[in-house]
């Protein structure tokens, strides 16, 4: 028998997510409240239902890919006016949360869906929207090891990875020491550009230097700041997301937070990158990919 899975929130990442598993053969049951995720949906062979009550009702597996912890728990639990999708499923019904989330707010999911007789997974991703398309993204799970065996098929339909990364929590905190250092390794390879650039590198040299030594990362190699040397990069695109500036500040500042849950005090680059990623996304940056964090660098280093 097909695997039932019913989709909430098919957004810029679970809408192409949704629609690899309908070209896998699932039948897939989607619901997101923008209009406008729900007719590319439509497009992509997701069968649309009328809430996301409607959608859980006949699943045997429910993924999430939700803006914010909060847009989880809500949906989980339900609100004084609406039942909660745990309630609403099936028992037993495996519920699988895509969404980056805090770490504190992974461990409530995952004791209310214990609370109210389902399972649950936490699997956020990293690849972006292509890595979503091309169903090539990276699932960095916590849970039940034997729910991760489940969930396995699927989540290898969307992605090229799995990595199991222990009891629950543990996904969500390996996401977010992962985009910790994406973070910080951009701030540096934009600094380190913004230096070349005034001491008479070009950025093309400067990049074949450094792409072939020991400054060589992800946010040089696939997502350099310049334009030029990586054509893909937003860079050569102004600056058009990719990964929003907002949503790097919202995964700094869920590293800060797990930081404070952990009892372990900030000792330098996280939470100064943090505040970074804030004041730019909260100004010129709102619109921007995170690597646009240059055009800010440069401005505070003429000051
Ligand atoms: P998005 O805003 O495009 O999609 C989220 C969708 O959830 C929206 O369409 C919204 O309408 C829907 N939604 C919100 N509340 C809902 C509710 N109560 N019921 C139904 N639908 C609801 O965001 P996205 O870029 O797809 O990101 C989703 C998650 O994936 C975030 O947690 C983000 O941090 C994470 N993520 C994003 C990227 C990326 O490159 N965009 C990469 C890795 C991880």
């Amino acid at each position: 028998m097909t695997t039932r899975i019913a989709f909430i929130g098919l957004g810029h990442m679970g809408g192409p997510m949704a629609a690899n598993l309908v070209k896998a053969g699932y039948e897939v049951s989607g619901f997101d409240l923008a209009p406008s995720s729900l007719d590319q949906a439509r497009t992509s062979g997701i069968k649309i239902a009328e809430s996301a009550i409607a959608a859980v009702e006949a699943a045997d597996v429910v993924i999430t890919m939700l803006p914010a912890g909060r847009h989880v728990l809500e949906l989980y639990s339900g609100t004084a006016e609406s039942r909660g999708l745990l309630s609403a499923a099936s028992p037993d019904t495996l519920f699988i949360d895509c969404s980056t989330i805090a770490v504190a707010d992974s461990l409530s999911a995952h004791s209310l869906a214990a609370s109210a007789g389902q399972r649950c997974l936490e699997a956020p991703v990293s690849g972006g929207v292509a890595g979503a398309t091309a169903g090539t993204l990276t699932f960095m799970v916590g849970g039940l090891d034997s729910d991760f065996t489940q969930a396995g098929p699927l989540l290898e339909t969307m992605g090229k990875r799995q990595v199991y990364c222990g009891g629950p929590g543990t996904g969500q905190a390996a996401k977010i020491c992962n985009n910790m250092v994406l973070g910080i390794t951009m701030i540096a390879v934009s600094e380190a550009f913004v230096l070349g650039e005034r001491l008479g590198v070009g950025n093309d040299a400067l990049f074949d230097v450094m792409a072939n030594a020991s400054g060589q990362c992800w946010a040089l190699t696939s997502n350099c700041p310049v334009p030029g040397p990586v054509p893909a990069s937003p860079a050569n695109h102004d600056f058009r997301p990719g990964f929003a500036s907002t949503l790097m500040a919202k995964d700094m500042n869920l590293a800060a937070e797990a930081q404070a849950y952990a009892g372990l005090q900030d000792v330098g680059l996280g939470g100064r990158a943090a505040a970074m990623y804030r004041e730019f996304s909260d100004g010129e940056g709102a619109t921007q990919d995170f690597s646009a964090i240059i055009n800010a660098i440069r401005s505070k280093a003429d000051e």
